[in-house]
């Protein structure tokens, strides 16, 4: 059975012996660029070049990106750890061709490896190719079909509509159709049952999107319409664990040796047992997935903070806390202790992560730590407002209450829909937000006359602490209630 190491050496040694320049993955925090806070894809490093900004020398190029995907255009967060092929923070593995191999390239370049070269069975591939639009005048990509045809047989070549099978960098700039490869990892009786190419693109865990091959040809300009490219590109991602995955016969990425050391270490730190316990599991998987995340930010600089890319930071942490808290009785700081397993996995391909190891566990262990604070005295008060609207024969608390737990305790509000979830109940949300464009309007006005960033208070009285970044970015002035 090949490592994962291994499996990405092999990534890269097959696409140098194309040709292609390997480089390093660019950080995964970005700085310097308003639209993105983190890399959420192999192709962001290369925006200039698509856009004719940059030298495009040289044409081939290939590498494994740290990406997170938390915010933004694409949010996976809340799948992370309920389902099995979503993370936080993962590794795309990519090749580009900036004018050079086209569709026909891409495509068998793809296939010789998943099939010759990793000995991927070709019965349980599946590829896409877009349909067309009739309202974009498009029409079907045949020239992608034709070539996957030279490898797949027709069945399993299945049509895909726009939102699947065709992108777009924004509301204007390159773009194009894109061809996605999908692996079938069912059982033999299930596939009996159903065949493969019905359920692709339907959420199954175990038909799954593995590699996304993009053929970028158009440029859309400001009015919508569609221009050719002056240089054509390819632009592939291919999702690391899910490789590894697929390679090392499971049927979960946190069945593979990235992830199992790090869950076996959850495991006797907790005295529980991993697959016995749908909770235990998923909490077990999202601080497994989660420690990656916050690691590698803070290796790439980030800090968690009150602010913008700090803040999703610190919501990350907060929800791997939160789940050993309750489902692994994770009293004290723990996620800090699992670092060395972690750098163990990945340091030698991410060796900022052993430059940065005693930074990285200092500054889990402090947000742990205050967190955990706050996080005892939010759930009490969470619990008595739980009995009192149970009480009153309701299952919904006051967006008033959840926008005191996120604002005097720092439960950011997917926190407390959680707990709430876990005993059939939830939040009035149009409320909670009501709450939240209040305080943006007292911060507004306290903005103007307020001079000095702390006053002293008496017991009872609230402080401000800080500035918050909450989801949709709305900026708000965080208070604490003092004791
Ligand atoms: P999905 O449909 O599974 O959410 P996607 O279409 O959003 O994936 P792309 O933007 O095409 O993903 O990214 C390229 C590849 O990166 C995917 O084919 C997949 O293998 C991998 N990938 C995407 N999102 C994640 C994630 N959150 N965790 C792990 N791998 C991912
Ligand atoms: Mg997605
Ligand atoms: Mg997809
Ligand atoms: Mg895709």
């Amino acid at each position: 059975m090949l490592t994962a190491k291994e499996i990405r050496e092999s990534f890269k040694a097959f696409f140098a012996s194309k040709g292609h320049q390997i480089v390093p993955s660019a950080p995964m925090v970005v700085k310097g660029d308003p639209t993105l806070m983190f890399t959420n894809a192999g192709m962001n490093q290369w925006k200039d070049i698509i856009l004719g900004i940059r030298d495009p020398e040289p044409r081939r190029r290939a590498d494994s990106q740290k990406c997170l995907r938390v915010s933004g255009k694409h949010n996976d967060l809340e799948e992370v750890g309920h389902d099995t092929y979503h993370h936080t923070m993962f590794e795309m593995l990519g090749n580009w061709s900036f004018g050079d191999y086209f569709k026909e390239g891409a495509i068998d370049m793809a296939w010789e490896y998943l099939v010759d070269v990793l000995h991927l069975d070709p019965a349980d591939l599946y590829v896409t190719v877009f349909e067309g639009s009739k309202e974009e005048n498009l029409e079907r990509d045949d020239e992608a079909a034709s070539y996957w045809a030279k490898h797949v047989p027709a069945d399993h070549i299945i049509n895909g509509n726009k939102h699947d099978n065709f992108w777009e960098m924004g509301d204007t700039g390159p773009c194009g159709p894109c061809s996605e490869i999908h692996l079938d990892s069912r059982t033999p009786e299930e596939k009996a049952k159903v065949p493969g190419r019905e359920l692709v693109n339907k959420d199954n865990p175990q038909v799954i999107e593995i590699w996304n091959l993009v053929f970028m040809q158009f440029n859309r300009k400001a009015d919508g319409s569609l221009e050719k490219l002056s240089m054509n590109v390819i632009d592939t991602g291919m999702g690391f664990e899910r490789l590894v995955r697929a390679l090392q016969g499971k049927h979960s990425n946190y069945d593979t040796d990235i992830f199992q050391p790090t869950i076996q270490a959850i495991s006797k730190m907790s005295g529980l047992e991993y697959g016995k316990d749908e909770n235990v599991d998923v909490a077990m998987r999202v601080i497994a997935d989660h420690l990656r995340a916050v690691a590698f930010s803070i290796a790439d600089g980030q800090l968690p903070s009150n602010a913008k890319a700090g803040y999703v930071i610190r919501r990350i942490l907060r929800r791997a806390v939160r789940y050993g808290y309750t489902f692994l009785n994770r009293k004290e700081a723990f996620m800090y202790k699992l670092l060395p397993v972690l750098i163990e996995t990945m340091g030698d391909a991410y060796p900022e992560l052993i430059a940065q190891k005693s930074l990285i566990e200092k500054v889990i262990k402090e947000e742990e730590e205050a967190f955990l604070r706050t996080l005892e005295t939010g759930i009490r008060l969470l619990d008595k407002k739980m009995e009192e609207t149970k009480a009153a024969g309701k299952t919904t608390i006051s967006g008033v209450d959840a926008f005191t737990l996120y604002d005097t305790y720092g439960f950011p509000l997917d926190l407390t829909e959680l707990i709430l979830r876990e005993h059939g109940m939830d939040a009035d949300i149009d409320e909670f937000n009501v709450e939240m464009q209040k305080q943006k309007d007292r911060a507004r006005n306290a903005a103007a006359v307020e001079t000095g960033d702390w006053i002293t208070l008496k017991e009872g009285e609230t402080e401000f602490v800080g500035y918050d970044f909450f989801e949709y970015d709305a900026e708000i002035l965080r208070y604490r209630q003092v004791k």
